[in-house]
């Protein structure tokens, strides 16, 4: 076992720390169609009955089983009875409705013949087979009674989810609104796409990258893009905008070198600046600015990245009231070995198969510039703190970042 040095924080600190930064954010109501993605804040109790009525699960005859329980017979067909019909005619004795899937069943029915069990007649309706009381009949609160309470608060809110809350006829849900993010990228090395690079010069990829992994993540994402390294600029560029987000993401600039502009802008004004335990994205700060957390992630990009996925999503999901904040796990089998610096959890990038047993191959290296490795791996291989060698064959964490 590897002590880690005081020097270092510890993974699971900084991630707290962060946690604790981003508080929950508001419950407001949004629309339904727009809640794809968050929350439940409050339990959801049915305001009327699923079905709202007793209707038909078939199209055919909505008749009295008593009716047809002598087969063949022919019954006149007094009514015709669409889905969304709503000036209902109770069925006499010895006559029919003709009824369509979803259409109200009418008072003195008790069962539907579907079409194919008949000759399928308009003025008068051959039946050729008997059914029982309450065939092809959906109940009224057969699915759900007026009252009850559907989902519970913290049921995060997908498809079927949001298709309950319609069908109970609701507009707006009570939901944790997205959290605001200011990502904003540093770097005086940075220019945008369609310039052609003079020598020394990149194009800016964190910010792009980390607005996606916000709105991934649930977020709202606004991007400044090239601010250069001058603490007067990055300040009027912070002061402008920081009001009105939750959560002010930089990278870049946070490092030990000259000109770090984050760390120069941010020392003594509520951020604290730290080396967390970990390979990459060792350089990080976080604090309070103006009454607004931030996050400052170093500028190697797969550093950005990796600090995003350890720190700062989960941050966000608990925000928006996930219980489950952090990406599923498995165990998989490395099929080639790796090795990992003493005292600090490593974060390889891998491509996982769940298919061939559960093997999980490192992709590229350990340097935290290699982008392109990092763009084909789809999940991140956890080393520990204290173990510096695994061989193929060894079991290792995973964390799907696609899960
Ligand atoms: P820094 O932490 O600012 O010293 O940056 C570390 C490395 O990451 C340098 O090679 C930077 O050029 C690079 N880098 C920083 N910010 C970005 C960015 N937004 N997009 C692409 N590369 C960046
Ligand atoms: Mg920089």
């Amino acid at each position: 076992m590897v002590p880690v040095s005081n020097a270092l924080t510890r993974v699971a600190d900084h991630k707290a720390r962060v946690a604790g930064l981003v508080g929950a954010t508001p419950v407001v109501a949004a629309p339904v169609a727009d809640c794809l993605g968050l929350v439940l804040a409050r339990d959801l109790v049915a305001p009327v009955a699923l079905p709202p009525f007793d209707n038909s699960a078939m199209d055919g005859y909505a008749v009295r089983a008593a009716d047809v329980a002598a087969v063949p017979v022919e019954l006149p067909v007094a009514q015709d009875v669409p889905a969304g019909r709503t000036d209902l005619v109770p069925l006499e004795p010895g006559t029919a409705h003709r009824i369509m899937t979803g259409a109200p069943v009418p008072e003195g029915a008790d069962a539907v013949v579907q079409v194919e069990w008949t000759d399928g007649g308009t003025s008068a309706v051959r039946v050729d087979r008997s059914v029982a009381p309450g065939q092809n009949v959906r109940r009224a609160a057969d699915d759900v009674a007026p009252g009850t309470t559907v989902l519970t608060a913290g049921t995060p809110l997908g498809p079927a989810q949001l298709g309950l809350a319609a069908a109970l006829g609701f507009g707006e849900l009570p939901v944790r609104r997205r959290p605001r993010v200011l990502v904003l990228s540093t770097g005086s090395e940075l220019v945008g796409p369609g310039v052609p690079l003079a020598p020394g010069q990149i194009y800016e990829s964190n910010g792009v990258m980390l607005a996606a992994a916000v709105r991934e993540a649930g977020g709202e994402a606004e991007l400044l893009r090239f601010v250069p390294d001058d603490v007067a600029q990055f300040h009027a560029a912070v002061e402008s905008r920081i009001a009105s987000f939750d959560l002010l993401l930089t990278s870049g600039g946070v490092s030990a070198g000259a000109y770090e502009v984050v760390k120069d802008a941010f020392t003594g004004r509520g951020v604290e600046f730290t080396k967390v335990a970990m390979q990459p994205g060792g350089p990080q700060g976080a604090g309070r600015y103006r009454g607004v957390a931030v996050a400052t992630l170093p500028g190697n990009p797969v550093s950005a990245q990796v600090s995003f996925e350890v720190f700062v999503r989960p941050a966000l999901r608990a925000a928006m009231g996930f219980r489950q904040v952090e990406r599923p796990t498995a165990v998989a089998r490395l099929n080639a070995p790796v090795s990992s610096p003493a005292g600090r959890t490593q974060f390889r990038r891998g491509a996982y198969d769940p298919a061939s047993g559960r093997v999980v191959t490192p992709v590229g290296g350990p340097g935290s510039h290699l982008l392109s490795a990092l763009a084909v791996s789809d999940c991140l291989i956890e080393v520990p703190e204290d173990v510096t060698e695994l061989a193929a064959g060894d079991e290792v964490v995973v964390r799907l970042l696609h899960g």
